[in-house]
């Protein structure tokens, strides 16, 4: 079944402690629609600067990703973010953020994708991500992310959208943030339930994550590596092994949500082994299921 992402695609300088890699391919739909594309084909709708290299455009050029809804706009300039990690890996500044094309009118989904039955509005201004909703015939699924600059800055426009979703997809922080009375996280999903969407998944870095609906609470671990570089890209990498699962088997049921959330957490552990994009580049379809298979045999016992 169709699946269709928008969000950002940027250009990102992100800085380790160890290691700091700078102008490198980056944004919130380009991690999902590379991430995603490994398991299910996928239609990426966004806008980018004419600064934007011709070599990270050829990224997206796979029979796996149609990216005929990728506008390169004249007279315009890429999405910018630098981000800077703490030794722990688990929190990290926005040093800085240029939205530029991302701050200017949203792109046109093309009308070939307007039938997209599943529907990722990634990371980008909460304004935008309900523009998309509304060019959409008759989506099944919308599900949303969202980060601290859209929670603070834009929360009235971000709570609209929340009225528009189907689910929502947040980090912990994020969450504490948009609830600000709670502190527990249980409570902060179901309050946020009362926003709009029917479930909440919170990423609690590498604690896992937590699936709250207002019938069922579960959190799963995180899939092992010790061979963590950069974990940019994680949480749009969790959210297209979700995205990925349920529009190829098509279901939303609460098991098919769960097997969902473990491809999550597969994708993401392949994303964080490398700067930038290059780990999922260099993974297929085989490395996304062995890990499955092994994240499987790992939560199973008698
Ligand atoms: P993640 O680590 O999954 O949260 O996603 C990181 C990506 O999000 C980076 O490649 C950034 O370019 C992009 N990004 C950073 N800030 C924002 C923002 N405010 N809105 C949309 N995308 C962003």
């Amino acid at each position: 079944m169709s699946l269709l992402v928008t969000g950002t695609i940027g250009i990102d300088t992100i800085e380790t402690e160890d290691n700091r890699a700078d102008d490198v391919l980056g944004g919130s739909a380009a991690y999902f629609a590379v991430a995603a594309g490994l398991m299910h084909p996928v239609r990426l709708v966004a806008a980018v600067g004419e600064d934007f290299p011709e070599s990270f455009r050829q990224v997206f050029a796979t029979d796996r990703i149609d990216h005929a809804g990728l506008e390169v706009r004249k007279g315009s300039k890429t999405f910018r973010w630098h981000g800077r990690y703490e030794r722990d890996m688990n929190n990290r500044e926005s040093l800085q953020t240029d939205l530029n094309v991302v701050g200017e009118a949203p792109p046109k989904i093309p009308d070939n994708f307007q039938d997209s039955k599943y529907v990722f509005l990634a990371n980008t201004h909460p304004a935008v991500q309900r523009s998309f909703v509304e060019q959409l015939k008759s989506p099944k699924l919308k599900v949303c992310d969202t980060m601290d600059l859209w929670i603070k800055e834009f929360r009235e426009d971000l709570l609209q959208t929340l009225g528009v979703v189907d689910g929502l997809v947040l980090n912990d922080s994020e969450a504490k943030l948009l609830v600000p009375d709670e502190s527990d996280l249980i409570a902060c999903g179901r309050n946020i339930l009362g926003m709009g969407p029917k479930f909440v998944v919170i990423k609690k870095g590498e604690h896992g994550a937590m699936l709250i609906t207002n019938d069922v609470v579960y959190a799963l671990p995180i899939f092992p590596t010790d061979k963590v570089k950069d974990p940019t890209g994680a949480g749009d990498s969790f959210a297209a092994g979700m995205m990925a699962h349920i529009a190829e088997v098509d279901k939303v049921d609460p098991a098919t949500l769960k097997r969902a959330m473990a491809y999550g957490a597969c994708l993401a552990s392949v994303t964080i082994e490398d700067f930038s994009l290059a780990a999922l580049r260099a993974a297929d379809r085989d490395t996304v299921q062995k890990r499955f298979e092994e994240y499987r045999r790992m939560l199973s016992f008698d």
